[in-house]
Parts: structure tokens; C-alpha cells; sequence
């Protein structure tokens, strides 16, 4: 097994400093690719912390099957924002279109050939008979040569750094058979999103409450790892030729570890080994994996219900995250003391309490809450 270690520079401040990605590659016989990031959000830190345990203990494997990608911190900018005390960096606050770090990525596929993009009926139509082998390598060469291609038709005017920071990942990315994207929610508990053809291997994590994606495209990076796949699997479908997805053997993660701004050497390692599981599992890692007793709970993306703050005011929270709430239960109430009222959220549906809003301080319109709604018990 070898291991190398890489610093991509990513962006030169006014004063002249130099904030950079530093990359873990882990290599050993041939195998997956896996692809783990942390970070992309500045206040999630709690993926730092887990990333940081699974290199010591990669460092300690003799045998890896496959390669590994550990990058503990993949968003200095977003790291380095802060405002007073409090991290900040969802978002790029020196950008005139300010938008979430993890809504910037590409969707590098279309129908019809468009620009960059890979056209997937010329694609299937030049691919009809190959075997999986080619139709997958000469797949993920076309998607690398159309991110490449999109921030080379971007770059002689300048990039905006969002927009090197997706490409930049998105290379990164494209060899992976496996993306495992760590995050945390304001206030949250362990919950993931993922996709239905990823479901069986969900439970290795270990994490109880699974958001199962659709097929929307929303620039997030699980959506821009994934979706092409999936989208080619429908051409060829179209074209009268069905693969089955799991012969591509692509899977994508996003998994919340809790709440943002937050670590601790506990959770650190506990966080590791959910990922050393799934990696046993895949037999990247050796050892047997353990296939978590008791019951796993899916929502679809469609009842993953986000509230907003009716008005503005401060939030007395009546549930907390993890609790259970009937249609028609107060969840919060907003305290306007200057009216000398409270304003009620009201549930619209029943569920589970996944994330609150981590400051007490709301605006009208701003995030209050998520709720998990129509959970169906995975079996
Ligand atoms: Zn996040």
C-alpha cells in the first residue's frame, strides 16, 4: 500500500497568502476507487475529525483493494470564514452571486451533444453493443474531458473560484466508483442522503434515517457524481439494451454527522469506522464488515419537509431533533417580545425532527427546521 500526499492551490488572497486542498491518496491492489471528502461547508467540521481518524488508520492497513481519496478539508475558503466567533462559510461572501458551496457543481451529461456536455443518445448510439468495460471507461474519459473542457472555455475570462472549486472536485471525482461527501445540519441528528440503486449498502454506516434522493438536479455534488450514471442507464433503456445499475458499481453518499461547528475525539473515531465499515464491505479494506442490527428508516427527498420562519423573531423550540411530531403540534414559536406575542409553526404533517436551526435569531424566511415525514421502515 502506498500512500502520496498532494496540495492543489486554490486561491491567492489580496494580501498574497495561498489557500490550498491537501489531497490523501491511498493506493494498493487493484480494486474501487473511492472518493471521500469533507468540509466543502466551513462550519462542518465534524467530517475534519473522521477523516483525520480514517487516514491514521489507512495509514495502518499492510493491504488496500483498490484506492482511496481522503481530502479532510476540501474548502479553505469556506473554512476560513468566520464572522466574530462564528463560522460562516456556506457560502462565498466575496462573490457578487453569492450561492451554497454545494449547489455549484455541474451536470456534465444531456440528451442531445449541448456545449461540454456529454450527449448521451450519440454516446449510446456509438456504444450500443460495447461491453461494460469500455461503455464504463470511454464513459467516465468523456465526462472528464467535458469538466475539463467547461473550465477551459470558462478560464481565459477568469474563474469565479466557485466554479474552479466544482471543477476542481469534479475531476478529482470522475474515477471514483464510490463518493462519500461528509457534512453535519445546524443542529442535526446522523441522517444521510443517497439514492435508491445505493440503499443496500446505506446500512453500513450505520445511520439510521436515510433521505433517498430523486432524480431532480440541484448542483449538489452526490446529484453531479451519480445522475449521469443513472441518466445513461435510462438511454440505453430507450435504446432497447438494459443494464442493471449495480454492473456500473457506482454509489454515492452524503452523510450528516450531527451538528455543524462541532467535534470531538469520540465521535471522531466512531465516524471513522462507519466509513471503515462500508469500505469493508466493498472489500476496499480487509476484515469482515458488520452488518448493523435493527431498523433503518427511508424518506424520499419529496417528504423531507424544510420549514421557514413565518416572521421574524426568536425561536422557542417545543420539540427537539429526533423527536416525533403529530400534524397540528406546535413545533416552535417565534417570540416577538416588542408585540408581546409569540407567533406559532404549526406541523403540517407528522414525523421526525432531523435538524433545527443552530442560532435562536431568525428573520422571516429563514431556515427554521426539517422534518422527515411518510418514513418507511427499510426492509
Ligand atoms: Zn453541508
Amino acid at each position: 500500500m502506498q500512500m502520496t500526499r498532494e496540495t492543489i492551490p486554490m486561491r491567492v488572497t489580496a494580501s498574497g497568502a495561498q489557500q490550498s486542498i491537501h489531497v490523501f491518496r491511498f493506493t494498493g491492489e487493484p480494486g474501487k476507487n473511492v472518493y471521500i471528502q469533507a468540509n466543502i461547508h466551513g462550519p462542518e467540521i465534524a467530517g475534519i475529525g473522521a477523516a483525520h481518524d480514517l487516514i491514521r488508520i489507512l495509514r495502518q492497513q499492510k493491504t488496500i483493494h483498490g484506492s482511496i481519496t481522503v481530502i479532510p478539508s476540501v474548502n479553505p475558503v469556506g473554512l476560513d470564514t468566520k464572522f466574530g466567533t462564528y463560522q460562516v462559510g456556506y457560502a462565498d461572501p466575496n462573490e457578487t452571486v453569492v450561492g451554497n458551496f454545494n449547489r455549484i457543481y455541474q451536470l456534465l451529461v444531456s440528451d442531445k451533444a449541448a456545449g461540454e456536455k456529454v450527449g448521451l443518445e450519440d454516446f449510446v448510439a456509438s456504444h450500443l453493443d460495447s461491453d461494460l468495460e469500455t461503455i464504463t471507461r470511454d464513459f467516465k474519459a468523456a465526462l472528464r474531458q467535458a469538466v475539463i473542457a467547461f473550465q477551459q472555455s470558462r478560464e481565459k475570462y477568469g474563474l469565479r473560484h466557485g466554479v474552479k472549486l466544482a471543477c476542481t472536485i469534479q475531476e478529482m471525482a470522475i474515477e471514483a466508483d464510490c463518493l462519500i461527501d461528509l457534512h453535519t445540519a445546524s443542529v442535526a441528528q446522523y441522517h444521510h442522503f443517497t439514492f435508491k440503486e445505493c440503499l443496500a449498502a446505506a446500512r453500513y454506516f450505520g445511520i439510521r434515517h436515510i433521505v433517498q434522493l430523486d432524480e431532480t438536479f440541484s448542483g449538489v455534488l452526490d446529484e453531479a457524481f451519480l445522475q449521469p450514471w443513472l441518466r445513461l442507464q435510462q438511454t440505453y433503456a430507450k435504446a432497447g439494451r438494459e443494464i442493471d445499475f449495480t454492473d456500473f458499481d457506482k454509489e454515492a453518499f452524503t452523510l450528516e454527522f450531527g451538528d455543524a461547528d462541532s467535534i470531538n475525539r469520540s465521535d471522531m473515531q466512531t465516524d471513522a469506522e462507519r466509513i471503515v465499515n462500508y469500505l469493508r464491505a466493498k472489500g476496499v479494506l480487509e476484515g469482515e464488515a458488520t452488518d448493523p442490527e435493527g431498523a433503518f428508516y427511508v424518506c424520499h427527498t419529496d417528504d423531507y419537509k424544510r420549514y421557514y420562519a413565518p416572521t421574524g423573531g426568536l425561536i422557542l423550540w417545543n420539540k427537539q431533533v429526533g423527536e416525533e411530531v403529530q400534524a397540528g403540534e406546535v413545533i416552535a414559536a417565534i417570540l416577538q417580545a416588542y408585540q408581546e406575542t409569540e407567533v406559532p409553526v404549526v406541523a403540517v404533517e407528522s414525523g421526525v425532527i432531523n435538524n433545527i436551526s443552530k442560532s435562536q435569531v431568525v428573520h422571516e424566511g429563514m431556515t427554521l427546521c426539517s422534518v422527515l415525514t411518510n418514513i418507511q421502515k427499510l426492509g
